[in-house]
């Protein structure tokens, strides 16, 4: 078997304890053959479509893909190169026009550019897109389906007027394909079944809080929902912020989650200060970043604060608006003590940086 089935039958909410009837699968995708579609949703999607259900003329079925637009980016078979916006460090994602052509648009600047049909790296002829984003699932779930399908996203539910019109073509679709949005359910409309299509896009950011928001993706939809039935499709089935929440265990997760905290020395165990740079020079953005680096090593010894750690580190976004950037990361207990030396000793705002002192996160 591909999957486990958790059945939790309460979890905790304001230290109070609901009880539940949950079914929720958690299916390990390393063992499918179909990439995005498990054996086990494509079933389960098709019984539920089949099903006559209270008011509704079908079962309705809620499917979470936390990725916007067509697709991630395009990629070279030959070579492996992604373009990238040329000014920022992303990927470029595709979107489709209501027409049906598709354009290249970076989620930063919102820069647009063509599909490419030749790699301009090695001019391979074989590009293809990856990263199914939300239009590709819905245009997938319609031909494999044979349905109609809904999309909710920030764009077609962000003013009243739109969730209405939402609300209709809801009732229309027995397929609603949605991003996190969906965390929080639409009024009087209940879903026979929630996907998450893919559970660990969260964890891909390297971030000390990611566990925690992918714990929070999961269990906030779980909660929230009054469906019973759940599909959890990952790569991860280890991973303890999906099993946590898989099990509706939320006093289990936090004791994890603290646990690797204080191991690493992360908030709220230690207080964490980053500094950062940002130069349309890459050049001046190295010479600036590696002086301050020196003297924050030099009064870190002259005050002797032993178990600061400081180190420089390029964000997750190397580049956006044109402009590279640089973060010092300064962790440990007394970040607050030296953060304040640092102020009266080197006048940063003047030299540009940006301090952020209560950092929640390191990306
Ligand atoms: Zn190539
Ligand atoms: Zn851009």
């Amino acid at each position: 078997m591909n999957y486990e089935h958790f059945q939790p039958k309460n979890y905790t909410q304001n230290n109070k304890t609901i009880s539940t009837q949950k079914n929720i699968f958690l299916v390990n995708m390393n063992k499918e053959e179909e990439w995005n579609y498990s054996e086990l949703l494509q079933k389960w999607i098709r019984k539920t479509l089949t099903t006559k259900w209270k008011n509704w003329n079908q079962g309705k079925v809620a499917i979470i893909v936390n990725k916007k637009w067509y697709s991630s980016g395009v990629i070279c078979k030959s070579c492996g190169e992604i373009p990238q916006c040329k000014n920022c460090s992303v990927s470029i994602s595709y979107h489709k026009l209501e027409s049906g052509e598709k354009i290249g648009l970076c989620h930063i600047c919102k820069s647009q550019y063509n599909l490419p049909t030749h790699c301009k790296s090695c001019n391979g002829d074989v590009v293809q897109e990856y990263g199914q984003g939300i239009q590709q699932v819905a245009e997938r779930c319609e031909q494999n389906f044979k349905t109609k399908t809904a999309i909710i996203e920030t764009k077609t539910a962000n003013s009243p007027k739109k969730i209405e019109k939402i609300k209709t073509a809801i009732n229309e679709c027995p397929i609603v394909v949605a991003t996190s949005l969906l965390n929080t359910p639409i009024q009087n409309i209940p879903f026979d079944l929630v996907v998450f299509l893919d559970a660990d896009i969260g964890l891909n950011i390297p971030d000390y809080n990611a566990n925690k928001h992918n714990f929070h993706f999961l269990y906030d939809t779980f909660v929230n929902h009054s469906t019973k039935n759940f599909i959890v499709q990952t790569r991860n089935p280890y991973q303890e912020s999906i099993r946590y929440a898989c099990k509706l265990d939320y006093q289990g997760f936090i004791a994890f989650d603290n646990e690797f905290k204080k191991q690493h020395n992360y908030p709220p165990f230690a207080d964490l200060a980053i500094i950062m740079y940002k130069d349309e020079i890459e050049q001046k953005l190295f010479n600036k970043v590696d002086t301050l680096y020196k003297e924050l090593l030099y009064l870190k010894e002259k005050y002797q604060m032993k178990d600061l750690e400081i180190y420089s580190t390029p964000p997750l976004i190397y580049k956006i608006f044109g402009k590279y950037r640089y973060n010092i990361i300064l962790k440990g207990q007394k970040t607050r003590d030296f953060m304040d030396i640092v102020y009266s000793k080197l006048n940063l705002q003047k030299k540009g940086f940006k301090i952020d002192r209560m950092a929640e996160s390191i990306v």
